[in-house]
């Protein structure tokens, strides 16, 4: 009994490495922005069984794999580089970077990330650890509930929106070795391109892309770890994805 008392205590440690799992997920459901912004949404569900009549619920649902918070495959935008199912799971759990341009969007709305930017997140955490996900948190989540503000299209038919300037990604994905860009807007690329160039650098780096992500203000801007869990679609070029921050 003393040393079953004993061995008892010696798995008391704390279990949890974690203080909090922060949700960097917005609910996938018809009325979220879509990137054509149509009214009719790219998403449905309908219900197969029903509680009542079946004894079960369950429903049907089918959506584009861009929509939504969700993963961008390098498939995307670069022949024969990683679809959804290929990219490595050590790639999905890694140190998570949020670097806050909010002051700069307010000013700007094609604002994007520069170099500078990732110079002034350094000089405050120190070096963004190698093969990190980055994420650039830009307040854009705010508009989630309006499709017409979050793509805020303009007169010349382009959406304006913030991103990452190609020196900014090619800085994190060449010298910081980056595995994933992440952002709460629909696009890594500032909205008022035609070219991706972010997408084009990216893809062909097998660098993957997490786009309209949620809760951004929640996570400290270094030192949590980020979990990436897209449905794993087979060839998919995307997917939606469950995002999720470990504080510790
Ligand atoms: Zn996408």
């Amino acid at each position: 009994m003393p040393l079953l008392l004993a061995q008892h205590k010696l798995v008391m440690p704390e279990q949890n490495e974690f203080r909090a799992v922060i949700d960097l997920t917005h609910n996938l459901n018809d009325r979220s922005p879509n990137w054509e912004g149509t009214e009719d949404s790219p998403y449905q569900a309908k219900e197969l069984g029903n509680l009542e009549r079946d004894g079960y619920y369950s429903r049907v649902f089918a959506t584009q794999e861009h929509y939504g918070t969700h993963l961008d495959a390098p498939a995307h935008f670069a022949a024969g580089a990683w679809t959804v199912d290929q990219i490595p799971a050590e790639h999905l759990v890694r140190p998570l970077v949020i670097v806050d341009m909010r002051q700069q969007v307010k000013h700007d709305p094609d604002y994007a990330m520069t170099v500078e930017d990732i110079a002034a997140w350094e000089d405050a955490h120190g070096v963004i650890p190698s093969g990190a996900v980055v994420m650039a948190y830009t307040g854009w989540d705010e508009r989630w509930n309006s499709q017409k503000s979050f793509r805020n299209e303009q007169a010349d038919h382009l959406t304006h929106y913030p991103g990452f300037s190609l020196a900014a990604a090619k800085f994190l994905v060449n010298l910081r070795q980056a595995v994933g860009l992440g952002i709460d807007t629909m696009s890594v690329d500032v909205g008022a391109t035609e070219t991706y160039p972010v997408h084009v650098f990216t893809s062909r780096e097998n660098v993957y892309h997490l786009e309209n992500v949620a809760n951004l203000a929640l996570v400290p801007p270094a030192g949590a770890t980020v979990v990436v869990a897209p449905t794993k679609l087979e060839g998919g070029s995307g997917a939606p994805a469950r995002i999720l921050a470990l504080v510790k």
